[in-house]
């Protein structure tokens, strides 16, 4: 009998101790998915990202980078997957618009990229570029079969000279530059620095790297002279027709006479930029130069008001791997070469 109940009493205990691990196992597993599940709704909102625990918190940027590196370079191949990690990670996008996945390199590439001593330029793997020598018609003339311009600004480039000709009938106008290598740049400016010294040459010629020249979708005019000699083109007397006409065909000048301050570069008659439509124009009504009109578009965003000019509208998109664009109606995507892209959407349609 005894040993029966210490049997029993034996059985018992080992019951509730039983009883009391599964309990304390439940209560775990409980405790578990509890803490499972904000950590989860953290890393989904970057607003309560400062309230994820410590220990999770290192581990943070590791899959930020992983995910950027996935999406990057597996992008094409598994969009559908991509676009839906991407998406829970940006606002809503507004009724009537779309995620349109874009590269790394796309921030610093368009017409609307910024150049300058603080921008340099960002090669991409392959320019398309078109000889100017091999589109003149003889209205105008070029320095070397080698004057080339971006794809965007060679067209643009030709009717505007071809059109100063036709208004104006004078055939001097010369494509002095256009693209420019960083080699070419590194000559320039060692050349000019030798000549005159490195201060007046980091003063006057473009650190390599930073011209737009780069881009090839600026070009320096000359005007050959009567004695067969070369001058920088400037607006004088009949002259003056380019530089009134160049917005016209998506022109600015570059470096104005009352924007040094802000370029940093010395009035360059010469040195005209495209940046497409309606661009050139907005920039000309608000007497903005680049630098400023880059900086005066961040307040047009996708989901505010957007900037018009004429039948375009045009907004502002900071930099993401996916920017909102338009559903079904045209759009043009630039990059700005600093932090975002500006979308221009309408007109050509
Ligand atoms: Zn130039």
């Amino acid at each position: 009998m005894r040993i029966d109940r210490r049997a029993r009493r034996r059985r018992r205990r080992i019951f509730y101790l039983c009883t009391v691990f599964f309990v304390l196992l439940v209560a775990a597993l409980i405790v578990w998915i509890i803490r499972l599940l904000p950590t989860k709704a953290a890393s989904d909102s970057s607003s309560s990202a400062p309230s994820v625990s410590e220990s999770s918190a290192p581990a943070d940027p590791v899959e930020s980078e992983q995910s950027v590196a996935i999406s990057g370079s597996a992008g094409e191949s598994s969009t559908g997957e991509s676009s839906t990690q991407e998406s829970s990670a940006l606002p809503a996008v507004p009724d009537g618009y779309e995620l349109l996945p874009v590269s790394e390199e796309a921030l610093h590439q368009g017409a609307l990229i910024l150049v300058n001593k603080t921008y340099a330029y960002e090669f991409p793997a392959s320019q398309d570029l078109i000889s100017m020598y091999d589109l003149t018609d003889g209205l105008y003339s070029v320095s070397g079969t080698d004057v080339m311009m971006d794809a965007v600004a060679a067209q643009p480039l030709d009717n505007l000279l071809s059109d100063f000709y036709a208004a104006t009938g004078i055939g001097s106008i010369n494509i002095l530059c256009g693209y420019r290598t960083l080699e070419e740049s590194q000559e320039l400016f060692d050349a000019s620095a030798e000549q005159n010294g490195l201060e007046h040459a980091e003063r006057y010629v473009m650190l390599p790297g930073y011209s737009e020249h780069h881009s090839a979708l600026s070009a320096d005019l000359g005007i050959l002279l009567d004695g067969g000699g070369l001058d920088y083109y400037y607006p004088t007397d009949s002259y003056a027709w380019i530089t009134e006409h160049a917005a016209d065909y998506g022109f600015i000048l570059r470096y104005p006479e009352d924007k040094t301050q802000i370029t940093d570069i010395d009035y360059e008659a010469w040195h005209f930029r495209y940046v497409g439509f309606p661009h050139a124009q907005a920039m000309n009504e608000l007497g903005f130069c680049l630098e400023e009109y880059i900086d005066f578009l961040k307040q047009y965003t996708v989901e505010g008001e957007h900037y018009t000019v004429g039948s375009y509208e045009i907004y502002y998109v900071p930099a993401a791997e996916s920017i909102p664009v338009p559903t079904g109606r045209s759009y043009e995507v630039s990059g700005n070469n600093v932090d975002g892209f500006i979308v221009t959407v309408g007109g050509a349609a």
